[in-house]
């Protein structure tokens, strides 16, 4: 590598969906600033795409307002060929009568060309977003493992390996982004605190496949056992399929998991009803502890920390990723008038970050935290909050609007 190489403005550590996503930020909003992005595994192809956890066998509801994000990037429509999109929401508590159902009809301004978000699979998001790094000016090391950090008055310095029994090489920069995942090696090595409460919950994903069509609506149903996400996806080979995201109690989890096909099918029909019609089929299932992990410091000076390792939330919502996104947003924006000598780590200009984002990054949270907790519990005074709620967005129009403004990704 030579000298020039060895040295960068910004240098993103992980290059899963908010590294990634962020490095596509900087390269299009900040073209002046030398941008390296690390990644310990190989990067995903279109070939081989499962080789990092975020882009695995989930599927993602991508937010109206992330897609006009990406509309900006111009990824959109690499995006809209592999996703479904979301054109109502139904939202409803199972065994009782009432559900609301929210359409992009009912807010101003939260729709994106008429739709409220797309559903895309981790496996396909993965070599669009890598793809198109790979044609920015962007350094791409991978696989390449950050091992230790030494922070400098002028940023850091990164010491990295290609591989177990590969030199260390050295990399300094100005500006070093932990988007390392939720248990960042590289906060441990800062001493930043991540404050963390388990659910006692695990989500269960997997893929369904339908009897019939499931006209781009996506359904958020809370039952006894745990809130359900399913999300519609493109149908492949002429089946009409869609995305489970279940979260339920450990204990509940395990049994799912050691079922049979037929015997989990019948048990997903069971608890998630029949609003969407019959499961007529269902594929392995993954599981995710879940947990409400906050970083305590969500940037220092030279250092900012961004997606899973900043905060990782409930995936009932569906708001990680686009909140991610918005982030990586005013990350960039913040970034976007820094002249190449300036220090892209000076404190006026995380300050200004910071600043841009605390408001939704507090809204989102808690958005996210208070559905799961409201929708898990059978106490007689949640159901009634809950049925409150229920006829609240059915019967309620600022109500409406609010849900599906956060819902759609308008945060603030
Ligand atoms: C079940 C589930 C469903 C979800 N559904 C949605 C949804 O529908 N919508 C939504 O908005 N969000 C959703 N999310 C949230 C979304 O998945 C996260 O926002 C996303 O995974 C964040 O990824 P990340 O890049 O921060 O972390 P990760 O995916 O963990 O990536 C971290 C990367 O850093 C690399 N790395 C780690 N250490 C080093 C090192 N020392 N050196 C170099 N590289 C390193 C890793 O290899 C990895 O590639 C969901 C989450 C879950 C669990």
């Amino acid at each position: 590598m030579g000298e020039s190489a060895r040295k960068v403005d910004v240098a993103i550590v992980g290059g899963g969906m908010a590294g990634a996503s962020l490095a596509l930020m900087l390269s299009h909003f900040c073209p002046q600033l030398r941008v390296a992005l690390l990644e310990q595994r190989a990067l995903p192809d279109a070939a081989a795409s499962i080789q990092l956890p975020s882009f695995d066998t989930r599927a993602t509801a991508i937010a109206a307002g992330s897609l006009q994000l990406f509309q900006e990037l111009g990824l959109w429509p690499a995006l809209q060929a592999y996703s479904a999109s979301i054109e109502r929401i139904h939202v409803s508590d199972r065994g009782h009568a009432f559900g609301a159902s929210l359409s992009s009809r009912e807010g101003q301004g939260v729709n994106f060309e008429g739709i409220l978000g797309a559903v895309i699979e981790n496996a396909a998001l993965g070599p669009i977003l890598h793809s198109a790094l790979a044609r920015t000016s962007t350094q791409l090391l991978a696989p390449a493992q950050v091992t230790d950090i030494n922070m400098t008055s002028a940023g850091a310095n990164l010491l990295w390996r290609a591989g177990e029994n590969s030199l260390d090489q050295s990399l300094s920069c100005g500006l070093v982004v932990a988007a390392d995942g939720v248990n960042s090696p590289l906060c441990r090595q800062l001493g930043i605190e991540i404050s963390s409460v388990k659910y006692q919950q695990r989500a269960l994903v997997t893929t369904v496949g339908l009897q019939k069509p499931h006209n781009g609506v996506a359904y958020e149903r809370f039952t006894r056992l745990g809130p359900m996400a399913l999300l519609p996806l493109p149908d492949r080979e002429g089946h009409h399929r869609a995305a489970l995201v279940w979260a339920c109690e450990e204990a509940e989890a395990e049994r799912v998991s050691a079922m049979s096909e037929p015997e989990r099918l019948e048990k997903l029909q069971q608890i998630f009803g029949w609003r969407a019609g019959r499961f007529i089929k269902v594929g392995a299932v993954q599981g995710y502890p879940l947990s409400l992990s906050i970083a305590q410091e969500q940037w220092r000076r030279n250092v900012v920390l961004m997606g899973n390792c900043a905060h990782f939330l409930h995936p009932v919502a569906g708001q990680g990723f686009n909140l991610t996104l918005r982030d990586c947003y005013g990350l960039a924006q913040a970034l976007s008038t820094v002249s190449p000598d300036a220090l892209p780590g000076r404190l006026d200009f995380l300050r200004e970050y910071g600043e841009m984002r605390r408001l939704d990054q507090q809204l989102t949270i808690g958005f996210s935290d208070r559905i799961p907790m409201l929708f898990s519990s059978s106490g007689w005074l949640q159901q009634g909050i809950r049925q409150l709620g229920m006829l609240g967005l059915t019967m309620v129009p600022p109500l409406r609007r609010e849900f599906v403004g956060q819902a759609a990704g308008f945060g603030l």
